[in-house]
């Protein structure tokens, strides 16, 4: 079946569609050497003839007329079909005029055959098919004119020199068909064989492509990874030096994604991650670069900015961008991102340290509350190396007593008098004053610092405790913060056993505030550890309530005793921006179905306490009572309030 494909004249060989180009160059080539080939044939052939028979000059001129001939051919039909077949009948004709000036020598047809396989070299069948066609045809003319002895011009006639016949010419033919089968069917398998050989490279190619694409790109979201911003991060740099120009580096990290990735799982972050790399890709300009550098943080390198206003047009965009929901598997999710800027070449004209500054801003964004940006300044970096010297000056502050605690009374919603207070530490440095626990909590977390001050707070609480009892204040209630580094194990458990023993204190007089995030942190140790302290007898409060994700989900699976509802949602109660109450009113309702009391934040005006009354909130905290005090104020406030 194959074979006779081959015989179809004119569609004997489909060229495959990536050769039809480089075949074009391929024929124009081969078309060269067959003319060539054909001279130096004329040559040789003219020579040899011309030393056995007086038939030469016959071969000369004939071969010469059809070296003309094709030359002209060339001119108007290279690399063509039409030329390829011009070639083949001029080297058969060539070819059986030879036989002729050898008067029809039977080992003179061996150059027919030599004739066809010198036209393999097209890699084309159809030249082969014509070379056969022409032979045959040739033979059948000239075996009756061989057979008649017609002649013109002494032009020798014979073609066979045993005599002539039907019967020779179809035996040669059989041969000349033979040898056209033989040499398409080694066509056919030659150009299969390139075409596999050029699949393979291209698959080759391709998988390179690949390999070179993934090795830059991250494969989540298809973004450029940290390698590809350094390779380009190079040439931007050195076209701004060029140029005199300015780029942007923009540290992105989402804030809270940990929380999205523990509550709803990883395939809900990663959709989310993807979501918003389409987004900000969106926004960008072609020449920009956005880079995915790590699990929830990304970099943007903004080029040619002319000054501080297009960064931050750009930056509010990217800001904008997360102020719409995005839905993933049907969980609709609100997101957003800290951003911290540095600029070439104004902050460092080294992109390490340019990357440093960014995520410092970065840092610094997140520490103003997040969903918001900041420029690299001097003075952040300043910041940077207080923050360090803080980390070494807090060990120096717990030995000389620096860190105290202050009370901060928790008020009966109905009665208004109060039930209890929370410790809330303060660091009264010997030059700095009074340094508030936003900031250092954080830092003494980084640090591991929180493990030791977590065990003076305890201790101070503890003996605090003591002191109210032996006041006769027995039923004062104090709370502590518990920092998610004290709950990834069990020291704190038994350091409350222990301390409970030393100062034989009742645990109804002692709480645990934990947030949602130490429980997401530490999802089956936090449980296990609240559970054990539980036991004890301990309450256990869920601080800030409703600033983290599923807190549903997290009442039912931890034993949780008093919420706290978190201070911006009795803000809402007076504020004139935003009225909406709903959610506060939510948690209220929810606090009394499943039998857990409520302690609203931060209520610092009478309309907050009346409202809270009217819903039945069962306690408060805040300005409006009192502002947490030092330890002696707070019993004047105590001894106040009982009388
Ligand atoms: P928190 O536990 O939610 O504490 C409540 C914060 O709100 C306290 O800030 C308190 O001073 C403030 N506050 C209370 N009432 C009002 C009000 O009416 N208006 C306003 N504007 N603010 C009010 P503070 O003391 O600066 O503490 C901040 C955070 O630092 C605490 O939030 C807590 O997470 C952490 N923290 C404080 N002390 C400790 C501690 O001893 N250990 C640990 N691990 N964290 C602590
Ligand atoms: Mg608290
Ligand atoms: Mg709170």
């Amino acid at each position: 079946m194959r074979i006779i494909n081959f015989l179809k004249p004119f569609n004997c060989l489909e060229v495959p569609n990536f050769a039809r180009n480089n075949f074009k160059e391929y024929f124009i080539n081969s078309d060269k050497v067959m003319i060539l080939l054909f001279l130096m044939q004329w040559f040789i052939a003219t020579f040899i003839t011309s030393v056995m028979y007086d038939t030469y000059l016959y071969g000369f001129f004939s071969g010469g007329i059809l070296f003309i001939s094709l030359l002209v051919a060339f001119r108007y039909f290279k690399g063509t079909r039409t030329m390829r077949a011009l070639v083949a009948i001029s080297m058969m004709l060539f070819s059986l005029i030879f036989i002729q000036q050898h008067l029809g020598r039977i080992e003179m047809h061996f150059h027919v055959f030599i004739a066809m396989a010198i036209l393999t070299l097209y890699k084309d069948t159809l030249p082969i098919i014509i070379a056969a066609a022409t032979t045959i045809l040739h033979h059948l003319v000239f075996n009756y004119l061989q057979y008649y002895e017609i002649s013109a011009f002494d032009m020798p006639i014979m073609v066979f020199n045993y005599g002539c016949g039907i019967d020779i010419v179809i035996l040669h033919a059989i041969f000349v068909v033979v040898e056209m089968l033989i040499l398409t069917y080694m066509i056919q398998l030659q150009v299969e064989h390139s075409i596999e050989l050029h699949k393979t490279e291209k698959e080759v190619v391709e998988l390179n492509e690949k390999l070179h694409y993934s090795s830059m790109h991250d494969s989540l979201t298809g973004l450029a990874n940290r390698q590809y911003l350094y390779n380009h991060i190079e040439l931007i740099t050195a076209n701004a030096n060029r140029h005199k120009d300015k780029f942007a580096l923009l540290f992105l990290d989402l804030d809270k994604f940990k929380n999205i990735n523990d509550t709803l799982g990883h395939d809900i972050g990663d959709g989310l991650l993807k979501a918003i790399a389409i987004r900000l890709k969106n926004i960008l300009r072609e020449n920009d670069i956005i880079a995915r550098i790590g699990g929830d943080e990304f970099i943007i390198v903004l080029s040619d900015i002319e000054n501080e206003k297009s960064i931050l047009e750009c930056i509010n965009k990217i800001l904008d961008i997360f102020k719409k929901e995005i839905v993933i598997n049907g969980n609709i999710l609100k997101s957003s991102t800290s951003i911290g800027c540095s600029i070439y070449p104004n902050d460092s004209t080294d992109i390490n340290e340019l990357m440093k500054y960014a995520d410092m801003a970065m840092y610094s964004a997140k520490e103003n509350g997040r969903n918001t940006f900041e420029f690299f300044t001097k003075s952040l970096n300043e910041n940077l190396h207080n923050f360090i010297n803080m980390i070494e000056d807090m060990d120096r502050a717990l030995n000389e007593n620096e860190f105290k605690l202050y009370y901060q009374a928790k008020v009966d919603v109905k009665t208004e008098k109060i039930m209890g207070a929370e410790a809330l530490i303060r660091w009264e440095h010997h030059e700095k004053g009074i340094i508030f626990p936003d900031k250092f909590i954080g830092l003494a977390e980084s640090s591991g610092f929180i493990i030791k001050l977590g065990k003076f707070i305890l201790n101070e609480s503890a003996a605090f405790i003591s002191k109210l009892n032996s006041m006769g204040y027995k039923d004062t209630n104090i709370s502590i913060n518990i920092s998610s580094l004290q709950a990834k194990d069990l020291e704190l458990y038994y350091d409350l056993v222990q301390i409970i023993e030393t100062y034989s204190i009742d645990t109804k007089q002692l709480s645990v505030e934990i947030t949602e995030s130490v429980m997401m942190e530490n999802k089956t140790s936090a449980s296990e550890l609240l559970n054990k302290i539980k036991e004890l007898g301990i309450n256990i409060y869920l601080d800030d309530f409703g600033t983290g994700y599923s807190s549903l989900q997290y009442l039912q699976t931890f034993p949780i005793d008093i919420i706290k509802i978190d201070k911006s949602f009795v803000d809402k109660i007076t504020s004139t921006i935003d009225k909406n109450i709903v959610l506060l009113n939510t948690i209220l309702l929810m606090g009394q179905t499943l039998g857990i009391k409520v302690i609203a934040e931060g209520v610092e005006d009478n309309q907050q306490l009346k409202y809270l009354k009217e819903k039945n909130c069962d306690f408060y905290q805040g300005y409006l009572k009192s502002k947490p005090l030092p330890e002696d104020e707070f019993i004047k406030l105590l001894q106040k309030d009982l009388l």
